[in-house]
């Protein structure tokens, strides 16, 4: 706190991210980066852009990013916006899609954004940024969303919510929604004039894209990161797939607030990554495989673990607390994503990494649970 700050920074509750180790012999499965290395077409198209043309600002509108990103997933590029990492793609889509408390377009106060109880924890950091209203919707007892909670009439609910986002898969759950549930709320929204955000940060690793989809609802935004499918949480590139109209909307935030997010070399990396989908299914499957064996040797050994389909794991060990699991790993030098969080306390969050890294995590998991520090 500072004398010097404004009654909005004095307000803010910032969004903290996972960690990053200096130790680098930690094994770091606390972020959900991909353990596989990028495409090498990645690396030799970043060290091509790295010439004499970085004397010059790199192109605001991304164009041949978004050229490849439209091709690949069968939209035109005026229905793809480009930019530095998709934290900051929410950040614009929530600041043009979700209205700002006190600022309703008809009557009355805005209506509350609605996202889950359990989700991304930067959702509330946002609407506190921008001033939006939200009401969080509980997951149902097995951690599933109900999409028909998202419409019930009420109160503060959606008959009059001021827009929607959900992940999917969700995070920190792992557990994805069908898509004709969410296509089915695009409908029940589109009617009330309202945005419904679908998160697609982990879609690659099981879940449906609604992608195909953007056309029938002009509502529906869905966002995209290469931190997590393409390896690429350095590189920092996001995308969002959508109506021409709302990816305007997401151009005159960014022009309202930095011209060029994406420098020449992450263009030039994203491009060539986006285009290498064989290697990156390649990749991703062996993910994919990994989180299959390790999901049902721990189930067997009598841990929870949620139905995944994405790059990590959500675990509870039998009788130990979440917060002593964490300091267990991480004194056995594996690093884990813990939320001190009512529901989910004694869950861990645990990134997918290669088969070895799995296999020292599983051998100190069974540890852990054999110690006397056990709470039953
Ligand atoms: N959405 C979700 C659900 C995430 O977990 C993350 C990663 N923390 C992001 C978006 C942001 O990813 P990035 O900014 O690296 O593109």
């Amino acid at each position: 706190m500072s004398e010097f700050w404004n009654n909005r920074v004095k307000n803010l509750s910032p969004y903290v991210p996972g960690e990053q180790p200096k130790d680098k012999k930690l094994i770091k499965l606390n972020t959900n980066e991909n353990p596989y290395p990028p495409s090498l077409k990645v690396i030799e198209a970043v060290q091509k852009a790295a010439d004499d043309s970085l004397r010059l600002y790199p192109d605001p509108e991304c164009t041949m990013l978004r050229e490849t990103i439209a091709a690949c997933y069968n939209v035109k590029p005026d229905q793809v916006f480009a930019s530095n990492g998709s934290d900051e793609i929410l950040a614009f889509a929530f600041g043009a899609f979700f209205e700002s408390a006190g600022v309703s377009k008809g009557s009355g106060k805005a209506q509350p954004v609605l996202f889950p109880d359990i989700t991304y924890s930067f959702y509330p950091v946002y609407c506190d940024l921008w001033d939006i209203r939200y009401q969080t919707v509980p997951l149902c007892e097995d951690f599933t969303i109900n999409t028909e909670d998202y419409k019930k009439n009420g109160a503060e609910n959606c008959a009059g919510c001021g827009g929607v986002i959900l992940p999917n898969p969700n995070a920190p759950t792992g557990i994805a929604l069908e898509a004709e549930k969410i296509l089915s709320l695009a409908d029940f929204l589109e009617k009330q004039k309202k945005v419904i955000i679908i998160d697609e940060a982990y879609a690659a690793f099981g879940a449906k894209s609604v992608v195909p989809y953007i056309n029938k609802y002009p509502n529906l935004l869905t966002v995209h990161t290469l931190s997590k499918y393409a390896s690429l949480a350095g590189l920092r590139v996001g995308f969002a797939i959508g109506s021409e109209k709302l990816i305007e909307a997401l151009k005159r935030m960014r022009d309202c607030f930095n011209s060029y997010t994406l420098d020449r070399m992450a263009q030039a990396g994203a491009a060539a990554a986006v285009a290498d989908t064989a290697y990156y299914s390649e990749i991703n499957g062996r993910v994919i495989k990994t989180r299959q064996r390790v999901t049902k040797e721990l189930c067997s050994s009598g841990f929870t673990v949620l139905p995944s389909s994405a790059n990590f794991i959500f675990i509870k060990f039998p009788g130990v607390k979440g917060n002593d699991v964490y300091s267990a790993l991480r004194e056995k030098g594996i690093l884990a994503r813990h939320f001190n969080k009512e529901r989910i306390k004694d869950f861990l969050r645990v990134t997918i990494g290669t088969d070895d890294d799995m296999d020292i995590f599983l051998d100190c998991c069974k540890e852990i649970i054999k110690t006397p520090k056990r709470n039953d």
